[in-house]
């Protein structure tokens, strides 16, 4: 191919990505008012519609008459929520699970899967991926109108962002997760950290729907960070940014999962108020006790709302991250803090970080998990599907309006039986 026509595809796909877009955006959205909006031709813009007409991701709404002059009409365009559908896998220690979601973004369904051993890749990746396919045929849905799927992955990849590089839980080897996947299902498969993977999720979709600079906070038995700024996520150098619970505490207290005894998890995550109430397992963040501690942790969070002792270890948790958070959130100047995962549930601990941070002169907006529902990890994940991999440039639109002839031209040859 030659570069001028590259660049014309290039430029093609661009200009059908931010009509669906759109059309997502505005359901009934016209095509005058697309063209308008897009700065497209009415030639560019009614071949785009053809082909999403054409192939099934957009339909078009009723005939609407419209207040400018008499008898005209118009029609407008929505997305066709059953053209397509996309699928959300979560990989976390203890929150491994599918989801089935359409073009629209509506959960369809999400199902919870118990891998046999999670520090084995292999097997690990090839059970997700059976109860994909699982929830695929329970459906009834057509393999081909699967398009595509996101992954939220507790660790980190390689600048690429295919290549793991490394979790302090599932302590895999380096290799390809998204082609690993890519090979099993068949599909353009996008892998992001699951702090990241929300806090996309959330600011597309979400809570924090149009904002462009959001700092998440996830607290869980661990502690993560994400940074949304002027609508991008900040990825760092090597990919590796928002390794918060690692910054350094200067106490020196339990063990961390780095290896170090000073990072700010042993004072401020869900290990540390396990193990200031000794049920922290000395086994620390094996594989097989850590559902046994998240199990506990949500129990401690519970019993926190009815015993003041309790109630204290978590406010003093909530609080030294909010005091740890304050030369981050300088640095970064959000127009929201979103505090997610069991702990960003606990009214308690979300309060104690709110006013550790009022203290320290932060008065940035605060949402956490206790006043809105936030996504959970696969139901990000099948927003970044959506947004990475059909709502995109990189989205191959030709491909399924082949599928379709292939399909007219088989069912036209096929032989009458009587
Ligand atoms: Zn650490």
């Amino acid at each position: 191919m030659s570069p001028k026509s590259q660049n014309v595809d290039t430029m093609r796909n661009f200009n059908r990505a931010s009509v669906m877009k759109l059309v997502l955006e505005s359901p009934g959205i016209d095509r005058s008012r697309l063209a308008v909006e897009t700065g497209l031709t009415n030639a560019t813009m009614t071949r785009i519609v053809q082909e999403l007409l054409g192939s099934g991701l957009v339909i078009e709404t009723a005939i609407q008459k419209t207040n400018q002059g008499r008898g005209r009409r118009r029609t407008g365009l929505q997305i066709n929520a059953k053209g397509g559908y996309v699928l959300g896998l979560s990989i976390l220690a203890f929150n491994t699970s599918v989801v089935l979601a359409d073009l629209s973004g509506a959960v369809i369904e999400s199902v919870a899967v118990q891998p046999t051993d999670l520090s084995d890749a292999r097997q690990t990746l090839d059970e997700i991926c059976a109860a994909a396919e699982k929830i695929i045929s329970d459906h009834d849905i057509a393999r081909d109108q699967v398009l595509a799927a996101g992954v939220a992955i507790a660790g980190y990849l390689d600048v690429g962002g295919g290549t793991w590089l490394h979790s302090p839980y599932l302590r895999w080897p380096p290799f390809d997760v998204g082609k690993s996947l890519e090979n099993r299902l068949n599909i353009p498969i996008s892998v992001e950290n699951v702090n990241r993977c929300i806090a996309i999720s959330e600011t597309r979709v979400g809570c924090c729907a149009g904002l462009t600079d959001v700092f998440l906070v996830r607290a869980a038995l661990g502690l993560g960070s994400a940074s949304i700024s002027n609508g991008r996520v900040l990825r760092g150098h090597n990919n590796t940014a928002g390794q918060i619970g690692h910054f350094p505490e200067g106490r020196v207290g339990a063990m961390c999962s780095c290896g170090r005894s000073d990072c700010i998890t042993m004072v401020a995550s869900g290990w540390s108020i396990l193990d200031r109430m000794e049920l922290r397992d000395a086994a620390g963040d094996a594989l097989d006790v850590i559902e046994d501690q998240g199990a506990k942790l949500l129990k401690v969070l519970d019993q926190a709302n009815t015993d003041k002792d309790v109630a204290h270890i978590v406010r003093q948790a909530g609080a030294a991250l909010g005091n740890h958070c304050v030369t981050t959130l300088r640095a970064l100047d959000p127009e929201r803090i979103l505090l997610t995962g069991p702990l960003g549930r606990s009214a308690i601990y979300g309060q104690a970080f709110w006013e550790s941070l009022v203290r320290n002169g932060i008065t940035t907006e605060i949402t956490t998990a206790h006043d809105v529902s936030i996504s959970t990890p696969s139901m990000a994940a099948s927003a970044l599907g959506l947004s990475e991999c059909i709502y995109s440039p990189s989205f191959d639109v030709q491909k399924i309006l082949a599928n379709k002839e292939k399909i007219k031209k088989a069912s036209a040859n096929t032989p009458l039986v009587l």
